[in-house]
């Protein structure tokens, strides 16, 4: 497998100013293509340091990839660093000077003058034509390996990747694409889901190998194998699904939303939702999906506690009780919204977000969730995280899984 390293440029970067989006992309896309990415770099903008990297990457690569520092101003010194890494002049390319002048004619002498700077390349290099942008990527081939320097914009380098890198890698390498297959799990933390997989794994075939993927919105579970392995990868693909039963909710990668959106057409479901603690969250995710017309009624975001008992009926004496977080209340929002909207399911939500207003028998994290489908309310009570926005995203994951189940008739009351 050809392996390629990665340097991305630029002070921004090390700032913190920007997220490296370029490395995470390149990485996702060479992987996809077949190409190892062995090595990555982040250095700012500084000739001595683009140097340093260059040097390292070339130790351990066939191909590095440089973006961003190409551009015409002082502080981009991506082109000289090349230039003088691989002690080649750089030299004036006719062809593009003339493209260059004609894309800024009529924009002053000294706008002129200073992007006259793109038409140097340093000798011997192959231009890539960068066709939504003027600084052109490079292509240089040096003993020790292929040096190629794409701009820092995504979607410029992104499109020369695409056009003019990959089929030459593909020309001139023998690359196969990875056989890749997913597996989308919600509802166990990677640690639970490696405890079951563990005998799966103990026995997987070289070759065949299993990543676990972490996020807010489930674990997605990653296989991947050489395309001559592609049969031993679906039969671990299908062990892995049959172990895990309805924690799996997708085998291509693929959101839960996204999932839930599907289910709640094809069942053909009218949905109403109340929404305290995720204000709305739930909603504005499902709306994101185009079509959710065809099933989602409406919502209810019901913070306080007044207006709880004002749009959907909440009792002040259940309040008084049982206090606002609890589950008497996440079931009587759930009743007081389908009475409300003639629905056939709803969903409703309470709990402490937090940072504030935890106590030591409902700490922050605390969040109960009501589904009332088919003549049950179904109940889950969960304890979260610290954390505001986590609590936030994950009450949205466990409502919008809730829903699932209900409607795989794996929920229990
Ligand atoms: P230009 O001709 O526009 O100057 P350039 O090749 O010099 O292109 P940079 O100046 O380094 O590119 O970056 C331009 C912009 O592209 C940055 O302000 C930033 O928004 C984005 N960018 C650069 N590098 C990255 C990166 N690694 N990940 C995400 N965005 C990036």
């Amino acid at each position: 497998m050809i392996r390629c390293a990665l340097i991305t440029i630029g002070d921004e970067l090390l700032f913190g100013n920007i997220d490296d989006t370029n490395a995470t992309w390149l990485s996702q896309t060479l992987t996809n293509y077949g190409v190892k990415v062995g090595l990555r770099f982040t250095v700012g903008d500084s000739t001595s340091d683009i140097h340093l990297a260059l040097n390292a990457a070339l130790d351990a690569s066939d191909i590095v990839i440089l973006t961003g520092g190409l551009g015409p101003t002082q502080d981009d010194k991506t082109r000289e660093a090349i230039s003088s890494f691989c002690n080649r002049k750089l030299v004036q390319n006719e062809p593009l000077l003339h493209m260059l002048e004609n894309h800024f004619a009529g924009r002053g002498p000294d706008i002129i003058e200073l992007n006259r700077k793109l038409a140097f390349i340093a000798e011997g290099s192959e231009i890539l034509p960068n066709a939504k942008g003027t600084a052109v990527g490079t292509w240089i081939e040096e003993d020790r390996g292929i040096i190629i320097s794409l701009p820092g914009v995504p979607y410029e380098m992104k499109n020369i990747m695409q056009e003019e890198v990959i089929p030459r890698i593909q020309s001139r390498y023998e690359v196969e694409p990875l056989f890749v297959r997913w597996i989308m799990t919600v509802g166990q933390g990677e640690s639970s889901l490696s405890v079951a997989l563990e005998s799966i794994e103990h026995n997987m075939p070289k070759g065949v190998k299993l990543a676990y993927l972490p996020s807010l919105k489930g674990v997605r579970l990653r296989l991947t194998s050489a395309k001559e392995r592609q049969k031993d990868t679906e039969k671990i693909a299908a062990d892995i699904t049959e172990r895990l039963g309805s924690l799996v909710f997708a085998k291509e990668d693929i959101s839960l939303s996204c999932i839930v959106h599907e289910m709640l057409i094809e069942h053909g479901i009218k949905i109403v939702l109340a929404e305290s603690c995720t204000g709305g969250n739930i909603m504005a995710t499902l709306v994101k999906n185009p079509g959710s017309s065809q099933y989602l009624l409406g919502g209810h975001v019901v913070y306080s506690n007044d207006w709880k008992a004002k749009e959907i009926a909440v009792g002040p004496e259940l309040i008084e009780s049982y206090g606002a977080v609890s589950e008497e209340v996440a079931k009587a929002m759930a009743e007081g919204a389908i009475k409300n909207a003639n629905a056939d399911m709803s969903l409703a939500v309470t709990g402490i977000a937090g940072p504030e207003g935890g106590t030591p028998k409902k700490p922050v994290g605390t969040v109960h969730i009501a589904l009332s489908y088919k003549e049950t309310i179904h109940h889950r009570k969960f304890t979260l995280h610290t954390d505001r926005s986590v609590n936030i995203a994950l009450t949205t994951t466990l409502a919008l899984n809730m829903i699932r189940l209900a409607l795989l008739g794996a929920l229990d009351a």
